[in-house]
């Protein structure tokens, strides 16, 4: 699998590209050059299902269409660079289907690039490797990518992200960052993900939380660096949800949960779905959050 080809082009002085706009990738799947086209401002593929090429199309045909739904908002950013995408393969050797979510770090074309990279190669790779893996996977397609187009060191994407795949019994989530997933059972919205944070670290050593809060944004963990970590999530998840923090930090945990319940009291299905991704993020905007707020619902059965 190749991904090195024809990505967005950048001026050899290495000013930044500043189109973003429409993209032509090889298949994420097959690696066929120019086969994909996708707009990097919006979702990639119809309702953020990973864009492949004609003869990998057969692979995709599956249950999960109706199970999965994503809102993003780019709020008052010149970029949108948070990034969300799930692929399904019937036929892989470690999941049926993947689903990532990436936050690129900065308000910036490159960052927004790198996400969706990020969750492109990642939810391929998780069906067949497995979600740790597949993050280890995009960490070398990302420093294969700068490596090929000779960025400097100042100027290369990062982001934060996070991959979910199902297991025999139950899910995987494998993160680095401050992305969060969540799974929402029976009314209750219970955390999995820790976030990679300076703030998390001077909580566990004893800070207030009022010092501690200033430290939020100065992630850890990201594509670039640190150690990918993972946990479990039990099979009776019903819903799992995953967030940038444009939607996490402008939302108290019981404003998040009240925006699930009001959209799922009556059922989980595709409209229900999608009204409950669409509250979330209207919600952190209107609560005055000013980042690029994502969120990505998934019915599990
Ligand atoms: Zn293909």
């Amino acid at each position: 699998m190749s991904l090195q080809t024809r990505y967005p082009t950048f001026d050899p002085a290495w000013k930044k590209h500043s189109t973003g706009g429409w993209y032509t990738i090889p298949c994420p799947v097959c690696g066929t050059p120019d086969a994909v086209t996708w707009n990097a401002r919006s979702l990639p593929g119809p309702a953020g299902r990973v864009p492949v090429c004609r003869e990998c199309l057969p692979a995709q045909r599956d249950t999960w269409s109706e199970r999965v739904a994503v809102a993003v908002d780019q709020g008052p950013r010149m970029w949108n660079a948070d990034a969300a995408a799930w692929h399904a393969n019937p036929g892989a050797k470690v999941a049926p289907v993947a689903f990532a979510l990436a936050d690129g770090v900065g308000d910036d074309p490159e960052p927004q690039w790198i996400a969706q990279l990020a969750v492109l190669r990642v939810a391929v790779a998780a069906c067949h490797e497995g979600s740790v893996a597949a993050i280890e996977d995009a960490r070398r397609a990302r420093d294969e990518y700068y490596e090929t187009v000779g960025a400097p060191l100042s100027q290369r994407g990062d982001t934060v992200l996070a991959v979910v795949t199902p297991l025999e019994r139950g899910y995987q989530a494998a993160w680095c960052g401050d992305v969060r997933v969540w799974a929402y059972t029976d009314g209750d919205l219970n955390q999995y993900t820790i976030d990679h944070t300076a703030e998390t670290e001077l909580l566990e050593a004893g800070e207030s939380p009022e010092m501690a809060a200033q430290y939020r944004n100065r992630v850890h963990r990201c594509l670039s660096i640190g150690d990918v970590e993972s946990v479990f999530l039990g099979p009776d998840s019903d819903l799992i949800l995953l967030t940038s923090d444009g939607v996490h930090d402008a939302l108290t945990w019981a404003q998040m949960r009240q925006c699930m319940a009001e959209e799922l009291s009556k059922g989980t299905g595709a409209a229900a779905l999608r009204g409950a991704v669409q509250s979330l993020v209207r919600a952190a905007r209107a609560a005055g959050g000013r980042d690029n707020a994502t969120a990505m619902l998934i019915r599990t059965s």
